[in-house]
């Protein structure tokens, strides 16, 4: 399995780097085409992700696209990727698996201010995420914890096989926007990486909407993950103070996402 950085940006876009957007890559049989091939999918798409996608696979190679939840820092370019699929390349495929907090269409349609006609269900099939609830693609095996955050969303645990050894299994957890919270340490017990979101740093008093650089770290030691990728950090914030923040609270191997940055687990 690699976890592919497309945009990284904590609550907008920013001169690094596009606003959240990750591909998950994992290797395994398809039925349709009698052979094993890489499945691709999406978590989250902010904005400018659409475009720096394309540096990374063909977006007709898309199988899902998963939201943690509805703000427009994550969701935003869905709209770029319904244009492809209506209008551009991508015209006439199957509908794409599009998963996400209840309402997430509504959302979606709204930000596009879609007309009626525009339904998005030729090019998109719309799964609803539950807590505990699996979503299967390919060999990966996405499943939702609730976070803390001031809209519903989750976290979302990925399993799939080693990069190395196809046998073994690997896992990742990505928070999406949350704070510290007991669903979403016990969603990434034990994973392989944990991509946590870093929004607030800690001078930032205000709960329930982001982690810091600190609460990040906590996670990681509680839920005793392999290694802790911050990211979502705002453009105004220096890296290094949450970096240096999660070390107080994780002792494990830790780095800050970047653009273009691969992950292979
Ligand atoms: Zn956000
Ligand atoms: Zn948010």
């Amino acid at each position: 399995m690699r976890l592919r950085v497309v945009g990284c940006t904590g609550s907008m876009s920013g001169p690094a780097a596009a606003a959240s957007c990750y591909l998950v890559q994992g290797r395994g049989w398809d039925p349709a085409c009698g052979a094993v091939r890489t499945w691709n999918v999406v978590m989250d798409m902010g904005p400018g992700s659409f475009g720096q996608l394309w540096n990374h696979l063909d977006p007709r190679d898309l199988d899902a696209v998963v939201f943690s939840h509805g703000h427009a820092d994550h969701i935003g370019d869905v709209i770029s990727l319904h244009v492809h699929r209506r209008w551009g390349p991508a015209r006439g495929s199957d509908p794409l698996v599009m998963a996400g907090p209840e309402g997430l269409l509504d959302r979606v349609r709204q930000i596009d201010g879609a007309g009626e006609e525009e339904t998005y269900e030729g090019e998109f099939s719309v799964h609803t995420l539950r807590a505990g609830v699996a979503l299967r693609v390919g060999p990966l095996t996405l499943t939702p914890s609730a976070a803390w955050h001031s809209v519903p969303g989750f976290g979302i645990r990925v399993e799939g096989p080693s990069e190395q050894d196809p046998e073994r299994g690997v896992s990742l957890f990505y928070t999406g926007d949350t704070d510290e919270c007991e669903t979403i340490t016990a969603g990434a017990s034990d994973v392989d990486l944990l991509l946590s979101e870093a929004g607030f740093t800690g001078s930032e008093g205000v709960r329930g909407i982001h982690m810091t650089g600190g609460r990040a770290g906590r996670t990681a030691t509680e839920a005793r993950v392999g290694r802790l990728v911050l990211t979502h950090i705002q453009p105004w914030t220096d890296p290094e103070d949450v970096l240096a923040e999660a070390r107080a609270t994780w002792s494990g191997p830790l780095g800050v996402a970047s653009a273009g940055a691969q992950y292979v687990i």
